[in-house]
């Protein structure tokens, strides 16, 4: 569903892909980890082109995404994106986070979008909170908003950039439940995390950066309990 050949980037001097090759299969749950600085969250910015890249291509259902344009909208709209910093807008109301993309971007009529993001709001288990505003709810509340609206588009994948590392401990849970849920349900998934539980319970593949390149990617089992790579055994021992 999504590939990325050969996808090099460059921040002036520093090499920050090196060489990426990346194929992710529809229904696949991929968990991104490696250490600060490795390039998580630029491969991540790649994939609905946040960031351009320098050389290599990256696919989406077998279409390669254009740099910019009308084209450019559409296809990103296939692509979700959730946050560390949720990035939800303050001056709308949860119900209109969750509206807006599908009235714009998918030219939904406002009744049905309503209509639609209150049931999302309803199974990410936050539809009493439809009318407050985002400033009104918790950390772990606000991301699950995040993630409604982000399935409010109907993506055919979505990406989490470590979407739990700016909450409460107490709040971590209830978001790792609902994307545990969608991976349940089939949804291709490509994570950053440090939440080992959630990689080692829904993750198909762990895929283990560092200095800009995949250094190894295995089944979540294989990777925690025996670790090829000195870099991977370095990081485990650290984090685990
Ligand atoms: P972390 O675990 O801290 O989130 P990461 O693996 O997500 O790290 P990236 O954010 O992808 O790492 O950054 C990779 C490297 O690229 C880092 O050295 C970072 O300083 C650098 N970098 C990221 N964004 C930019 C930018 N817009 N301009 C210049 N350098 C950047
Ligand atoms: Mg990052």
């Amino acid at each position: 569903l999504v590939v990325l050949s050969n996808v090099n980037k460059h921040f002036g001097a520093l090499h920050v892909l090196q060489d990426v090759n990346l194929s992710i299969a529809r229904g696949e749950v991929v968990v991104v980890i490696g250490p600060s600085g490795s390039g998580k969250s630029t491969l991540c910015r790649t994939i609905n082109r946040l960031e351009t890249v320098d050389s290599g291509t990256i696919t989406i259902d077998g279409k390669e995404l254009p740099s910019e344009g009308r084209e450019l909208a559409r296809l990103r709209a296939d692509v979700g994106m959730v946050f560390q910093s949720f990035n939800l807008f303050a001056h709308k109301t949860v119900l209109q986070n969750v509206m807006l993309g599908q009235m714009k971007v998918r030219k939904t009529d406002q009744a049905t979008a309503a209509k639609k993001a209150q049931a999302l709001l309803d199974r990410v288990g936050v539809g009493t909170q439809a009318d407050k505003y985002p400033a009104q709810l918790s950390g772990g509340q606000q991301q699950r908003v995040a993630i409604a609206r982000a399935l409010a588009m109907d993506p055919k994948v979505i990406l989490f950039d470590e979407p739990t590392s700016a909450l409460d401990p107490e709040m971590i849970n209830e978001v790792l439940e609902v994307m545990q849920q969608l991976a349940a349900e089939g949804m291709t998934m490509v994570v950053v995390t440090h939440e080992m539980g959630f990689a080692r319970s829904a993750a198909n593949r762990v895929v283990f950066m560092a200095d800009g390149k995949i250094v190894e990617e295995a089944q979540p089992e294989q990777f925690f309990s025996n670790p090829r790579s000195d870099r991977a055994k370095d990081f485990l021992s650290k984090i685990l």
